[in-house]
This record gives structure tokens, sequence and C-alpha cells, in this order.
């Protein structure tokens, strides 16, 4: 059905193993309303829309500071609270678990671990991202500010915990909060502490905004005051579903994932305000 429009291999992929076509076009293009039309025509369910911006290597390199969004690589690797990776709940919030932080090794599951298969970047479930260990090599010497790593262990259920050759990726330093200004983030299960559960709703195109005065003292790898996603926290953390940051980066880092040839990551600028 999709011939027909003009859209070919150029703009429509289709995946084997989700038995999904993902057709990618720009807003102003004519094959989009045709597209909607024909679904619905056909009487087709079950299809999503995604708005997003797109960057030029160009617009990236004189960015501020850049989101780095691992959400087009869909789920990511199970690992986190459920698979046995610790954190220190003192100072997090009691009701949904924004601010745990976390304080072993990243424990990833031993059974998902094709998703790392011929990848040199990936995230969890929870957005905690995963180098390879030359990646994390490249990083540690470029001297970025802010950043530290973990170890990734996966476990399997009879046989325990093997290291695997990846490193985590982790941020020493918190931004302020976002500017009002940012459009595309909405409160999705607000909670008392207003720090989480924020969500990046698919059909508006997410942008961060910040005040000048907040971003002054930044790193090379920053996470957000905000915790994104979904919740389920009720003080037993093994049993959890925590929500997490969002991981903002100079360009000095984007180029280094780049250069790695990673792929599967947006890179989003931020937009920088005065007030
Ligand atoms: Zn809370």
């Amino acid at each position: 059905m999709l011939g027909p429009l003009g859209c070919g291999p150029d703009v429509a992929v289709f995946d084997e193993v989700a038995d999904t076509t993902t057709v990618t076009l720009d807003e102003t293009d004519e094959r989009v309303p045709r597209l909607l039309s024909l679904l619905e025509e056909l009487g087709i369910v079950g299809w999503f829309e995604w708005r997003y911006d797109r960057f030029t290597d160009d617009e990236l390199e004189a960015a501020r500071l850049i989101v780095m969004d691992a959400t087009v690589l869909l789920d990511g690797i199970f690992a986190g609270p459920r698979v046995g990776t610790k954190y220190d709940m003192s100072e997090a919030c009691k009701l949904c678990g924004a601010g745990a932080r976390q304080t072993s090794a990243m424990v990833v599951d031993g059974e998902s671990l094709h998703i790392l298969e011929g990848k040199r970047a990936m995230h969890t479930c929870y957005n905690d991202i995963l180098v390879d260990e030359k990646l994390a090599g490249a990083l540690a010497d470029s001297g970025a500010t802010g950043i530290s790593f973990r170890g990734v262990f996966a476990a399997f259920e009879k046989r325990g915990h093997f290291q695997l050759p990846w490193r985590q990726l982790c941020a020493t330093h918190t931004l302020p909060r976002i500017s009002p200004r940012s459009t595309g983030i909405e409160p999705y299960k607000s909670c008392s502490c207003g720090r989480s559960s924020f969500t990046t709703p698919a059909k508006l195109p997410t942008r961060l905004v910040y005040r000048t005065a907040d971003i002054a003292d930044t790193r090379d790898i920053n996470v957000t005051w905000e915790w994104f996603g979904e919740v389920k926290f009720k003080g037993d953390v093994s049993e959890s579903v925590l929500p997490y940051p969002l991981f903002l980066v100079t360009p000095k880092v984007w180029r280094i994932f780049r250069d790695a040839g990673v792929t599967g990551f947006d890179w989003l600028p931020i937009r920088v305000v005065d007030e």
C-alpha cells in the first residue's frame, strides 16, 4: 500500500522482529495527509504518530547543551531495581522514588543481552546509558567533565551475575529546573514533590528550554532535575518502577558518540532564554 503513495525504502522501513513499518516524513510532505487518509480508508488501527525535531550537525555543533534522547530506540534493555541494581532511597521522594541514588553496578537482564549485540551504546528501560568499553575509554580520555562510570553485570536466574564488557555512563551534576517555556513535556501522574512524573507526548516535539543563568555552571554531561516516565513505587525498591532524569551533553560528547558510529539516539539542542 505504501508503494503507490511514493513511500519507498528511503522513507519506509520494515522491522521484521517487531513486525512494524516505520514511515518517516517531513511534516510538510504532501504524502503525510495522503498516508493518513489511506490508513483511515482501509480501516487500519493500531498505528502511532510521532512528531520530533531533526537537527543538522552544524546546529548540534553550535548548541549549548543537547538532550540525548533514547526513546527512539524503543524499550531499551531490561535493567534496574527489579533486576537487582541497588539504590539509596534516603533522599528520594517517598511517594515516587524521584532522587533515588544508585549504589551498585548496573544489573541488566541476562535473557535480554541480544539487545546489546552489534551496538556500541544502548539505554536501559529506565534511560540509563550503557556504552561499550572502548567508547567508555574514549569518553574518559576526552577529559569530559561531570562524568563517572559504573560496571555492568548480567543477571541470570540460576547462574548469578556476570560482568559485561560495558560501562554505565553516569552524570555527577544535576541541572536546575527547566524553564516553564519548555514544550512537549507534560506532567503525567503528578507527584506532590513536583519532580516526577513528566512525560513527552508523542505528538509534540520535545523542546527543553533553560534560563541563561541556570546553565552558567554545567558539565559536559548533566542530568535534568525533572524525572520522567512511569512510576510504581510502594517502598520496596526491588519491586518498583522508578522514574529517571534525562541526559544533557555538550557538543563535545555528542561528537564522541557520532564518531563511534552510534545510532538510534535523537540529539535535541536545548533553547536558552534570558528569563
Ligand atoms: Zn515524588
